[in-house]
């Protein structure tokens, strides 16, 4: 028996693993392919190196991690065990669909049966349907549902006897490349419970009050290992109870199923609007690349969207908050697309997720579900006053306003003494823009 990790890094909480376990002796294995681990970025590429690990010490060494493209590799494998199953958690992403579907039918032609079984979610994609049997594309009513058919018994814990293959297969798991970040979470499971159990005795309670504010430590940070599936949201859920705190969190949790299933019916939506109707036009040429590489480097002039794209660079990771100021920076006041921002953070995030991540852009851009209609533009300056009033994020970030208090902290100029000179002057009028981006959606909608 095979059984094929992909983004289910963990022993525990492993229905497909349980029930291959069932059938026999079992084969770890990890494929490393490079349409999936190029794009993937240094930060993410290290974090899944480091995750192997902690696999392949839970498995006594036994890991093996082959290089390239599946359906070559697991006929490889099975060829020199003679294995006749291949067991995986099943994936819902556009790639992984195609990908899964090629594996089965090629190896099927010798004869070896495929079994993708159970998901990393916590209601698979493709089961919850809207009461007109289509498939939800606003998150509230699927909320409702989902809440009321999360399944009773948690994922099986396997009991797993490893084959013995004496170390002679497979790659070995990547160096991990250098990453851009300074300092990324500990990968592993022992590491998620860490957070975890912090999360639980410290912040939980205070979530719905703490999670809008990026100067604290008030969120889960359970992204990568979400991600990677070193935990299964289940389990995670299941040691929460009934405070407002810890169900805020699962409803929360809960964006993270409703992408995926979007993403699973459009797969499309991975690249272009999943609303065509609601794109407006932004720019490309010109001065555009340029303001673009000002917004990677947090040189705006804005300190609370140059604090985010700095905690981002450096941490791999940026709190939500963030993440909708930034993006929205980006869409509505340089009027750049999307896309480019959503591939920057591809790049960058440690958490980064196909699903979340470009229809966390599309809520911004409004052209996705549920989208924040495009003529509410998020101004920086009050954003930054309502959820960091004293400045405290924006000076762990912007070392260059540090000495800054909190009146002129989130608009230097506005200092009677004069904005530090290392700092720059913001790179647009926020009021010009609005009214910009407010003209290019009149102007779709006259269309
Ligand atoms: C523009 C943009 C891009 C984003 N890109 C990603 C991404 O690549 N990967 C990613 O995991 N999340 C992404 N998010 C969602 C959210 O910002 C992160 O999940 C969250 O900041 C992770 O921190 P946490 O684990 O402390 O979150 P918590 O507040 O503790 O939330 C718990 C979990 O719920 C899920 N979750 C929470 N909010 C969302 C949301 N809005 N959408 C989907 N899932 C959510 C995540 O799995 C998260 O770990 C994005 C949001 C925006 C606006």
């Amino acid at each position: 028996m095979i059984f094929w990790f992909r983004r289910d890094l963990r022993i525990e909480a492993n229905d497909a693993l349980a029930e291959a376990a069932k059938r026999g002796p079992v084969l770890g294995v990890f494929v490393l392919d490079d349409e999936l681990w190029t794009p993937s970025g240094p930060n993410r590429q290290w974090f899944l190196a480091g995750s192997l690990v902690d696999l392949d010490r839970q498995i006594d060494g036994g890991l093996i991690v082959m290089r390239g493209e599946p359906d070559r590799v697991l006929h490889e494998l099975a060829d020199r065990v003679g294995a006749r199953h291949v067991y995986a958690t099943d994936d819902f992403g556009p790639y992984g669909r195609k990908r899964d579907t090629t594996v089965g039918e090629s190896l099927a032609t010798k004869g070896i049966s495929t079994h993708f079984r159970s998901s990393n979610y916590v209601i698979p994609p493709g089961t919850l349907f809207s009461k007109s049997g289509t498939p939800y594309k606003v998150f509230t009513p699927f909320y409702k549902l989902w809440i009321t058919q999360v399944p009773g018994a948690s994922p099986t814990d396997p009991d797993v006897h490893w084959f013995e293959h004496g170390n002679k297969l497979g790659d070995g798991i990547p160096a991990p490349p250098e990453p851009t970040a300074s300092s990324l979470p500990a990968p592993g499971e022992a590491a998620a419970w860490d957070r975890f159990d912090r999360f639980r005795s410290e912040i939980v309670k205070g979530y719905n009050q703490s999670r809008d504010l990026p100067a604290v430590d008030g969120t889960s940070r359970l992204s990568p290992y979400l991600k990677w599936g070193t935990v299964h949201p289940r389990q995670v859920m299941d040691r929460l109870g009934d405070h407002p705190g810890e169900q805020g969190w699962i409803r929360q949790l809960c964006w993270r199923d409703f992408y995926a299933e979007v993403l699973f019916n459009r797969p499309d939506s991975a690249r272009w609007p999943y609303n065509p109707g609601a794109a407006v036009e932004t720019d490309t040429d010109g001065d555009a690349a340029a303001r673009f590489e000002q917004w990677c480097e947090g040189q705006t002039g804005f300190p609370i969207v140059d604090a985010g794209m700095r905690q981002l660079a450096h941490k791999g990771w940026m709190h939500n908050r963030l993440r909708m100021i930034t993006a929205s920076f980006l869409v509505k006041d340089l009027h750049l697309p999307w896309q480019w921002g959503a591939r920057f953070f591809m790049h960058h995030l440690v958490d980064g997720d196909l699903a979340s991540n470009n229809h966390g852009w599309q809520w911004v851009a409004g052209t996705g579900t549920d989208a924040s209609p495009f003529y509410r533009v998020f101004n920086p300056t009050t954003q930054s006053t309502k959820f960091d009033p004293d400045g405290e994020y924006i000076r762990r970030w912007v070392p260059e306003l540090s000495q800054l208090g909190p009146k002129v902290i989130h608009d230097p100029a506005s200092d009677p003494n004069g904005a530090p000179a290392s700092y720059p002057a913001p790179m647009v009028d926020h009021r010009d823009e609005r009214l910009e981006a407010l003209a290019r959606y009149a102007a779709r909608k006259n269309d």
